[in-house]
């Protein structure tokens, strides 16, 4: 009787093991897949994915600060409109 357990149970015990470890697996290789990383925008505060941010070094502190695309277009008409006051003077 006891054999009979042993023979019925065994099978059954290393099929759940088998099948917790390769869930267990699954889920760390969907956890190690690199998700799209959110970050600020140092000017606007916005979250935005560091794809669509440009990383730059600011001051002698080494701090890295994150900008979006229409932050640096904004700096880059401000700066535009700047220089064209001034070669019009
Ligand atoms: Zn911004």
């Amino acid at each position: 009787m006891l054999f009979i357990i042993f023979v019925i149970l065994t099978p059954i015990v290393v099929w759940l093991l088998l099948h917790f470890m390769s869930s267990r697996q699954k889920s760390d290789a969907e956890d190690a897949t690199p998700e799209a990383q959110i970050e600020l925008c140092a000017m606007c505060q916005d979250e935005f994915p560091m794809t669509e941010l440009l990383e730059k070094e600011v001051g002698g502190y080494g701090r890295v600060y994150c900008f979006c695309g229409t932050c640096i277009e904004n700096l880059y008409h401000e700066y535009q409109h700047k220089t064209d006051i001034k070669v019009g003077e």
